[in-house]
């Protein structure tokens, strides 16, 4: 009889996971991908909308594109993961599985009611941070990350140093004052602090002030952050959201106190028997004890590692594909012509993020993986 691997989450490690396993399990068996929106978004791609260089529908595709013989697309909300039935439920009735990748991502908690602070990881937060931008012609704009950790390690860095071009080619730069403020000891905490001093010296160099240890806690009257150690005014305010592991897995045996899921670091085996967790959602800490980078490319190989090894698994072979924490040929875009090159060995010890300097291959690199993600995955 065949056999149905549950995917839970559209976004980068559901959509390889659902590809890979469409091509490698045998003919009967069966992969149920299921997320709460019909379309997957291209996250990487948000500081571009925020920027104006993209428009919404450049950076996101239908799901059911995935859909095939082998492969059905399930548009519902997950609400309660039910190991002891091998069973999720959801808004759209219970889904039972063989064996579960739970790709969930991490969830962003975010003030109740109305906020003066612009989101730009929401899809909708990004435009509207682009319409504000637009409109922007003078005055302080401060970035703030919230909290620890946080998907896209570059990601915050990136959009303020696109903000500072995109003024640059308004003309209006001398006019806009940039402040980014990190909870991090030092920019980009992971990597080696040669490359934070790089980074630093990339970020001043274009005029961004730096404010490493600061923590935000309350945005008053709309205008006057207030931090752990003082007041600071601004008049734009763009804040990377506290994440939180996902919702429907939070207190299970599965996660961590925090929240995120614990898996074995290699294989992204849970500690339950044919479930595994990949991407953002997994709480994976490095050998120096803190949380590896929630990037894309880490949910891509961990997604790759846990389809190749149950399509094994499945023919009675052993798993032999491994999960080894490093990546290269990333990149951080530093303007509208430049980036840098990342990568990252999350399992060496100490762990390493390296950067290059700025340099236009890295733009177009990452340029053109947009577009191949865009096109080979749906
Ligand atoms: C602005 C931004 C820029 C970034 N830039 C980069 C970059 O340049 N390079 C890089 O490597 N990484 C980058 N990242 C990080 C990267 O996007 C994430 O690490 C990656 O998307 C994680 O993949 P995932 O599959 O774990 O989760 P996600 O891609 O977040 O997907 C999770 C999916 O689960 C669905 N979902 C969640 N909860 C439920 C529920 N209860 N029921 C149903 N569906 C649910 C969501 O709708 C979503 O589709 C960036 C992230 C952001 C936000």
């Amino acid at each position: 009889m065949g056999r149905t691997v549950l995917i839970l989450g559209g976004g980068t490690g559901g959509v390889v996971a659902a590809n890979v396993l469409k091509k490698v399990l045998p003919a009967r068996d069966r992969v149920a991908l299921v997320d709460r929106r019909d379309t997957h978004l291209f996250l990487a791609s948000l500081p571009l909308v925020a920027t104006g260089r993209r428009r919404p529908e450049q950076i996101i595709r239908r799901l059911n594109r995935l859909e095939g013989s082998k492969v059905q697309f399930i548009q519902a909300e997950v609400e309660e993961f039910l190991p002891d039935s091998k069973a999720v439920r959801t808004d759209q009735g219970f889904l039972s599985y063989d064996s579960l990748i739970i790709a969930l991502g991490a969830e962003q908690e975010l003030a109740p009611g109305p906020s003066p602070v612009f989101n730009p990881y929401d899809l909708q937060g990004a435009v509207l941070l682009s319409q504000e931008l637009a409109a922007f012609r003078q005055g302080r704009i401060i970035v703030f990350i919230s909290s620890l950790p946080f998907p896209g390690a570059i990601a915050p860095y990136e959009i303020a140093l696109l903000i500072d071009a995109y003024f640059r080619r308004r003309r209006l730069r001398s006019k806009v004052d940039i402040t980014f403020l990190t909870p991090e000891s030092r920019p980009l905490e992971f990597a080696s602090p040669r490359y934070s001093r790089r980074l630093t010296a990339i970020m001043e160099k274009r005029d961004i002030q730096v404010l490493t240890n600061r923590q935000v806690q309350s945005l008053a009257k709309g205008h006057v952050l207030t931090l752990s150690d003082g007041d600071l005014p601004g008049d734009l305010f763009i804040g990377i959201p506290r994440h939180v592991g996902p919702a429907p897995l939070r207190g299970s045996t599965i996660a961590d106190p925090s929240g995120w899921l614990m898996v074995n670091p290699t294989t992204l085996a849970t500690c339950l028997p044919d479930v595994y967790a990949i991407g953002d959602a997994a709480g994976i800490r490095s050998p120096a004890g803190t949380y590896i980078p929630k990037v894309g490319f880490f949910a891509h190989y961990q997604a790759e590692v846990v389809a190749r090894n149950l399509a094994l698994g499945y023919a009675n072979k052993e798993p032999r594909f491994r999960f080894v924490g490093g990546a290269k040929g990333a990149s951080m875009l530093t303007s509208f012509r430049q980036g840098c090159f990342v990568s990252v060995e999350a399992y060496a010890a100490p762990p390493k993020l390296a950067l290059s300097a700025p340099n236009p291959a890295a733009y177009l690199t990452k340029i053109l993986f947009e577009q191949y993600w865009l096109k080979s995955w749906f």
